[in-house]
This record gives structure tokens, C-alpha cells and sequence, in this order.
């Protein structure tokens, strides 16, 4: 069966985020929730939408045409002929339960349905309806919000047939591009039942350790491998009376002896922070707020705000970078945090298996999938190691769990014969086997040896593919990152390797030019060596422009200055749907210098196909001065930052074996054609600076705002040349050089990449 129609029930947070997801797919969709009185019946299915639009959860507004809002009372019958009706009602037994009898009278026998329910049993929801219906039902859990977090929770009943199982697991993999993991029918299935615990242990371990909520979150974040809001800052996104509420329906349906319950209970500040309206972001208050720019942070005793004073840990960096033994080894009230919320977290989710499933696997991926954990509580035991970890525990007079006895000496992933293997309970290993056409490069990496390696980036030879990773901080790139790109390239060729793969799995593909590298060359007054990097850097990327073989570039998260100069210089792009791209060197204080203006501008020329040779330059002045970022490829499609023929893919694991698979093909690859350019010279110059002039005196840019859009103008026009004068491609790639340098060489681009590094804002000079 194919799914060409949906209807969501329930437009509240979720209902609209999956709607939303299901038209990002290109697949029609309904969504309704209860009539309203009064003039606009389907208000509550308008507010669902409008809350899509404020939390970007549709990848461009086109995709609102395929979304109807409805009501249960009058557009009913839309159920009629759906495909899948997916209920996302309020959290209640009774509610859910009367809409099932409405549905299974209204829907054919052979639409699919399914709930979104976190914490009620699937046995209890269908416990009065009749067999057909049962058969097509299974939960299907998403994760807020629905179109960015990859986790689906899919959930089989007694009586759900294997048919509806595969078609939920097809459409939800390969249309809305989530990754499928099949629960057991537990409370809090596998993401809930280990993030709900991991989030409470912090909480309850800064409250008794009187750790303020910014050295909590400084700890419980990217140095123990969790997102950086932390704990306090992730109560704050999630709502502080949602995720009560969430802690307390755990509790309600655990039993009375799971370690939850020691973890569960509020902290008092909190009972008073709600009935104040202090619950969150929502609210503008929590335990933090922003007063006039500044962030405040709540005093967990007193209840008082007052001023966040940034947090300068050495040991946290220590950890971020080298991994978290740094923090188990410290024994500053830091370490100590840490060791207490891991040491119950790792064991909690320990204890779990087999109850929750007799494999880890599904656990790693849940946190990974569904709270962004760098690691999976199993993999992060492995790095600390079961041995270290069990005789801490038990030094400490803690139970270990039997199944991370079973690890002692061992642990929780191996290699074996080429193959990533997986400890299961009682049962040795299994191979891990991902669904066809899914390949997470984290873990095919664990049977690579890299051909040639630097602390920022690697490249490996995968079965005759050169694939390049990069994997410094946040992937910033430098001279060793594109030295390594270039031995690849050197290596394609000398080797006759089938092609070239850029790509990684880590959250950004790279965030752009370390700045670090530039002060570096600033602090020396090396101009010198500075024009000598970019020169390496646009050789390299020019390179996989004009390469004989098949070059394409996998990006996944953001991909934003010099790393979108990568993306913009490969054949070929299959790119994750929510990659956020851009050109935002301007925001710093530079041009992009890496091929970026050039490409902009040629594209710009493609794309418009216009006999005014005015027409492109404006388009990439407007770009490039603005340092557009495109929060979807479809954005960047539409402004000339991907062409049409580069390729979106929803699900970010099936990056890698599509870009496999065009490297096999090598079909439509061409080295880039960029003939000399008209450009348009000395009027358009001119008149682009009077723009820049007239924003200048109306108070919209900066004084260095104009300079810098001074050069990017001179670039794409040519500057003081006449009308017509041609430019070829090394040409355009001399002048972002020389613009490049020009601007380092300024007091006002020398303070901005100061500020940016210092205090990660940037200095309005
Ligand atoms: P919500 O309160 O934001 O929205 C619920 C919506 O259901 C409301 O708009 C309400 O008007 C509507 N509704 C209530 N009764 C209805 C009925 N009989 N017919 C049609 N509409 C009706 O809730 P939510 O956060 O979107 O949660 C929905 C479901 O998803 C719940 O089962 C919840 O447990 C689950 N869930 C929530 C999250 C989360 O982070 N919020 C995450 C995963 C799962």
C-alpha cells in the first residue's frame, strides 16, 4: 500500500508537528481537532498550524497547500478514505478510547491507525475494540519537535498484524524519514524511560550537591556528550509543569521498586515556580530569563534571579574534546556530579535489558535519536569501561545490574570479521543490521582504518570510494582539514578510486573556517600566509569542481561558510532534508574566500539564464551581503544555493548509501563549466554603494557593515571597470583573496573575530 492520505487527529504540539512532517513528504494531510464556537469553527486546527510555522517545523511554506484544516465534526469523513489516521489527542485514556469508536465506524478496514500516546499501554487502548480494528492499530511515538528529531518509537499490539507493522516502519523511515526502532510495550517505551531518568538524576544531584543551574548545565551538557541547553536549560525548552507532568506518568505507571521513583519527585522551588507562571521559555521565565540581553539564572534556595556570569571550565572543555573519563577522574564537586548522574543513568539503563528488549542497540539509538546523546548510555560505558564502572559501583556499596555483570572484562560493541557486533542479553553478540539502504558512517567507521589522518579530518578508503571526514569542534575547517582533502583527491586519482564522498555523521556537517586559524594569522600579521591558505583552500574545492571522476557531497545539520564552499564545489549534492546552508562570513567581518562569491555569482548566472548581466550580480550581492542562511534545501534552491538536480533525502542514514550509489553511476556528473563572465562594472558598482549609503544613513548597517558589502559589491560587479569587462574564474577566486585579506588586515574584522571568539557574540562596529 502506498500512503497518499492522512489525518491527524489532535492539532496540539504534536498532531500539528506530525501534519506537518506527513506535507514535508509530499503526502496530503488533514488535520483536525474539536470545533470551535463562534465564527472560525476549526480555530484550534489554525492555531496548530500557525504554531507550525512558528517553530519552522515545514520546510518552506509551499508545503501549507497540502495540509486542510478540518474538525472532528464536520470533516469526519475525510477518515473515510485516508490511508492512516494518526490520533495525537490530549494524554487521556477515556478521550482516546471514545474517538476510536468514532474512527473504526467511519474508517475503511483497511486504513491504517495508530496513537501517539507516550505512557498509556496499547493494551488499554484497544481493549474495547474489535479485532479488525486492533489488527491495523500500533502506537507510533514522535519526539517533539516532530520534523527535527529523528526518533520513532514503533509499537507492535497483541493483535497488529506484521503487514501494518511494515507499512508503519516503510512510511515512517523512508517518507517522513524518521529512525523506526520497535519497542516493547513498557512505560516510556526506550527514549523516555532513559532521557526522563538521566534528566531527573541531574536535577536531583545539583539540588543535593547545591550546584547553581549553570554549573550543572556546564557539566550535564556537550562535556558528558548531551546537548548543550543541559538540564535547567532543557526544563526551560520542554516546558518546568510539562515535564513534571511527564515525570509524574512515569510514576503512575512504573512499579513502586523501578529507581525512577527516587529520581522522580519535583524539587520544592519548582511547585512554586508553576503556580508563578515561571514554567519556561513559554512563559519567558524559568529557571532562567533574558532581561534586556542579559540571561538571568534562578537561585535554586532563594528563588531569586540574578546575572549569569559565563562559566569558564577547563575541565569541561577537557571533556568535550578527550571524552568523559576526564570528568569521572576529577574530584571537584564537578566530577562528582558527573560520576553520580552517569553512575545512575548507565546503570538504570543497564538494569533495563532485557525488560525494555534483550539488546542494547535499541536504547543507543534511542538517546541518540531522540535526545541527541553523542553516545548511547552502552557506547559511553564502553569508553569508560565496565571494569572501571562496576568496581567504582561497587566500591560504593551500588547493586550492578546482571547484564553489565555480563560485560565485566568485555564490552558492549566489538568488531568482529569487518562487522560492528552488538552484546545481547544471554546471548553473545549479534551483528548489527541496519534496514536496507541505511548506513550510519559512526559506525561503518569502526571497521575503517583511516589512509591518512589529522586531529580535524580523516579520509578512508571505503570498498574503492575515497570518503572524507571531517571532525574537528563543530567541524571548523583549516589548512589540516583541506590537506586532507587534497591527499584524498591526489589518492582518487593515483589510485583510480571509484570517486569521492564528503561526509560525516556528527550533528553539523562543519560550521565553517576555524576563526581561530585566522587571528592566528592576524596576531602575527601573517597577510602572507593568510592569502596562502585561502589559496590551498580554493585549489582544493576547485579541484573537486573540475575533478574526472565522481565527486558528491553528503551534508547533514549546518553547513555554513567555508563548509558550504565544500558542499557549493562538489558535482554532486544529497543532502539531508533539514540542512541549514549559507554564506555568513560577513557577519565577522569577511567575504566568503574560499570560491563562495564566485560560485554564488555563476550560479546566480545559471539560474537566471538572463541576458542583463545586471541581474546575477545584484542576486549574489543580496545573498552574500545579508549572509542568507536557508533553514531547507528547498530554500536553497530557490536562491540559487543548491541546483535543481541536487538531491534532498528525509531520512539523514540513507545520506550515505544514495551517495554510494551516485558515485557507482557517476551519471550526470560533469566537471563544472564556468566561462568567462560579463560583469556589469562601474554603474551597477555605483549603485549597489548608494544602496549601501542610503541603509548606512537610515540606520541599518554598521559602519564596517558598509565596508565589508563594499568589497562583496566590487566582486560581483568587477568594480570600476566598464560595462561588459570579462572575468574569468580565477579571477573571481583572486578577488575574494584579495578582499579577504583586505578586510583581516582591518581593526573593525580583527574586533569582530574577537568578540565571535571570546564571547560568541559578535561585536555592531
Ligand atoms: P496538546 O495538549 O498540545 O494537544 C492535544 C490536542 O488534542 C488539543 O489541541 C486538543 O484540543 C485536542 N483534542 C482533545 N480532545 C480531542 C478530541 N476528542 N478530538 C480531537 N481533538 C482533541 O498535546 P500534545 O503535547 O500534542 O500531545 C498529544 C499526544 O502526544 C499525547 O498522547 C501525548 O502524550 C503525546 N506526546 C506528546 C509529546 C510532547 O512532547 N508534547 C511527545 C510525544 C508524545
Amino acid at each position: 500500500m502506498t500512503i497518499k492520505k492522512v489525518v491527524v487527529i489532535g492539532a496540539g504540539t504534536m498532531g500539528s508537528g506530525i501534519a506537518g512532517q506527513v506535507a514535508n513528504a509530499g503526502v496530503e494531510v488533514w488535520l483536525l481537532d474539536l470545533p470551535s464556537d463562534g465564527e472560525r469553527v476549526n480555530a484550534l486546527a489554525e492555531r496548530g498550524l500557525e504554531r507550525l510555522r512558528e517553530t519552522g517545523g515545514l520546510m518552506c511554506k509551499d508545503y501549507e497547500k497540502q495540509i486542510h484544516l478540518g474538525n472532528t465534526r464536520d470533516d469526519f469523513h475525510q477518515l473515510a478514505d485516508c490511508d492512516w489516521v494518526a490520533e495525537a489527542v490530549v494524554e487521556r485514556l477515556e478521550i482516546k478510547k471514545t474517538l476510536y469508536k468514532q474512527i473504526d465506524a467511519v474508517c475503511s478496514d483497511r486504513t491504517l491507525l495508530s496513537s501517539n500516546t507516550s505512557s498509556i499501554p496499547i493494551k488499554l487502548l484497544v481493549e474495547d475494540m474489535p479485532i479488525g480494528f486492533r489488527k491495523r492499530f500500533a502506537i507510533t511515538h514522535f519526539f517533539n519537535p516532530v520534523r527535527f528529531m529523528p526518533l520513532l518509537e514503533l509499537v507492535r499490539g497483541e493483535d497488529t498484524v506484521q503487514e501494518v507493522m511494515d507499512e508503519f516502519e516503510h512510511f515512517c523511515d523512508q517518507e517522513l524519514g524518521k529512525g523506526v526502532i520497535s519497542c516493547l510495550d513498557t512505560p516510556g517505551f526506550l527514549g523516555n524511560r532513559v532521557g526522563c531518568f538521566a534528566i531527573q538524576a541531574a536535577l536531583q544531584a545539583a539540588d543535593e550537591m547545591g550546584l547553581s543551574p549553570v554549573q550543572a548545565d556546564a557539566i550535564f551538557g556537550r562535556p558528558m556528550g548531551v546537548p548543550k541547553t543541559g538540564v535547567f536549560g532543557l526544563y526551560d525548552l520542554i516546558g518546568i509543569d510539562l515535564m513534571s507532568d511527564v515525570a509524574q506518568s512515569l510514576v503512575n505507571t512504573l512499579p513502586e521498586t523501578d529507581a525512577f521513583n527516587v529520581e522522580a519527585p519535583r524539587l520544592p522551588l519548582m511547585v512554586k515556580m508553576i503556580a508563578n507562571g515561571q514554567t519556561g521559555n513559554k512563559q519567558g521565565q524559568g529557571f532562567y530569563r533574558t532581561v534586556d540581553g542579559e540571561r538571568h539564572v534562578i537561585d535554586l534556595k532563594t528563588g531569586e534571579y540574578s546575572r549569569a556570569e559565563r562559566l569558564d571550565l577547563p575541565l569541561a572543555l577537557k571533556a568535550e574534546k578527550e571524552g568523559v573519563m576526564h570528568l569521572l577522574n576529577d574530584d571537584s564537586i564537578y566530577g562528582q556530579f558527573a560520576w553520580r548522574v552517569l553512575s545512575r543513568t548507565l546503570s538504570y539503563a543497564a538494569s533495563l535489558i532485557p525488560d525494555v528488549g534483550n539488546s542494547p542497540l535499541g536504547v543507543d539509538d534511542a538517546m541518540k535519536l531522540g535526545y541527541n546523546w553523542v553516545k548511547g548510555p552502552f557506547a559511553l560505558l564502553d569508553e569508560i569501561g565496565s571494569d572501571y564502572f562496576i568496581s567504582r559501583l561497587q566500591k560504593e556499596g551500588h547493586q550492578v545490574p546482571p547484564f553489565l555483570m555480563q560485560a565485566s572484562g568485555f564490552s558492549f560493541y566489538r568488531v568482529d570479521a569487518d562487522n560492528l557486533q552488538v552484546r545481547v542479553f544471554d546471548d553473545g553478540w549479534q551483528t548489527i543490521c541496519r534496514p536496507e539502504g541505511v548506513l550510519r558512517f559512526n559506525e561503518k567507521r569502526q571497521t575503517l582504518t583511516p589512509q591518512n589522518s589529522t586531529e580535524v579530518a580523516s579520509w578512508f578508503n571505503l570498498d574503492g570510494i575515497a570518503l572524507v571526514e571531517f571532525h574537528s569542534k563543530a567541524n571548523a575547517l583549516d589548512s589540516d582539514s583541506m590537506a586532507i582533502l587534497s591527499d584524498a583527491i591526489d589518492h582518487v586519482e593515483a589510485q583510480g578510486l571509484r570517486g569521492l564522498i564528503i561526509h560525516n555523521d556528527a550533528q553539523h556537517f562543519s560550521c565553517g573556517v576555524n576563526l581561530q586559524a585566522v587571528r592566528g594569522f592576524f596576531l602575527t600579521e601573517d597577510m602572507d600566509g593568510l592569502d596562502a591558505f585561502l589559496a590551498h583552500f580554493q585549489n582544493t574545492v576547485h579541484r573537486m569542481s573540475q575533478a574526472d571522476f565522481p565527486v558528491v557531497c553528503a551534508p547533514v545539520g549546518m553547513s555554513l561558510g567555508g563548509g558550504f564552499e565544500v558542499v557549493l564545489h562538489s558535482k554532486e549534492v544529497i543532502c539531508h532534508a533539514n540542512s541549514t546552508m549559507g554564506l555568513v562570513e560577513s557577519g565577522v567581518g569577511v567575504i566568503p574566500g574560499g570560491g563562495g562569491c564566485k560560485e554564488t555569482l555563476y550560479r546566480w548566472h545559471q539560474k537566471l539564464g538572463s541576458a542583463d548581466i545586471s541581474e546575477a550580480p545584484w542576486k549574489a550581492f543580496m545573498n552574500l551581503g545579508y549572509g542568507r542562511t536557508c533553514s531547507s534545501p528547498i530554500l536553497a534552491k530557490q536562491y540559487a544555493m543548491l541546483r535543481s538536480n541536487d538531491r534532498v533525502l528525509n531520512n539523514r542514514d540513507r545520506l550515505l548509501p544514495a551517495a554510494i550509489a551516485a558515485i557507482e553511476s557517476g551519471a550526470g556528473q560533469r566537471a563544472f563549466e564556468r566561462p568567462d563572465l560579463a560583469l556589469p562594472g562601474e554603474e551597477v558598482f555605483h549603485s549597489m554603494l548608494r544602496r549601501l549609503e542610503n541603509a548606512y544613513t537610515e540606520g541599518k548597517l554598521t559602519p564596517h557593515n558598509v565596508v565589508v558589502a563594499t568589497e562583496l559589491a566590487r566582486i560581483v560587479t568587477g568594480g570600476d571597470v566598464a560595462a561588459g569587462t570579462l572575468f574569468n574564474e580565477q579571477d573571481l577566486y583572486d578577488a575574494e583573496r584579495t578582499a579577504f585579506v583586505k578586510l583581516v588586515s582591518t581593526e573593525a574584522t580583527r574586533a569582530r573575530i574577537n568578540s565571535m571568539l571570546d564571547t560568541g557574540t559578535v561585536v555592531q562596529n
